[in-house]
């Protein structure tokens, strides 16, 4: 399981730091089946964007549950606000039906951490 780039760092020392950002970056891409998550446009290599849910500068890390893959637009007018003030009703391209997906792409890695935390310490 891939959560961060160091874990591709860490297990796989063929990789080059580079190429292991660039993998980290694509499975983002990938689960989202590149699209963007607020709008829901088609992307490719080069305008596929990831936006960090909540803003690095708030506290957000750089990890697979904080990080989602944007158009430039969407990734450009969120800026630094908080998902929900920014993705709600008000938006033109709100959607409820992404939102939920949003939240459960959240909510899944937590899910995904907190096993991996237990299988962990159990065999401590
Ligand atoms: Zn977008």
């Amino acid at each position: 399981m891939i959560n961060c780039e160091q874990d591709l760092l860490v297990n796989l020392i063929e990789l080059s730091p580079r190429n292991a950002r660039r993998k980290f970056r694509q499975s983002i891409f990938e689960s989202w089946e590149w699209k963007c998550a607020y709008c829901d446009k088609d992307l490719d290599e080069k305008s596929a964007t990831i936006d960090h849910i909540l803003p690095k500068f708030k506290g957000g890390h750089n990890v697979k549950s904080n990080m989602i893959c944007s158009c430039s637009k969407c990734n450009r007018s969120k800026g630094s606000v908080l998902l929900e003030d920014w993705y709600n009703p008000s938006n033109s391209y709100y959607s409820e039906e992404r939102l939920g997906k949003i939240k459960h792409w959240i909510e899944d890695i937590v899910l995904l951490l907190s096993l991996y935390l237990q299988i962990k310490q159990l065999r401590t």
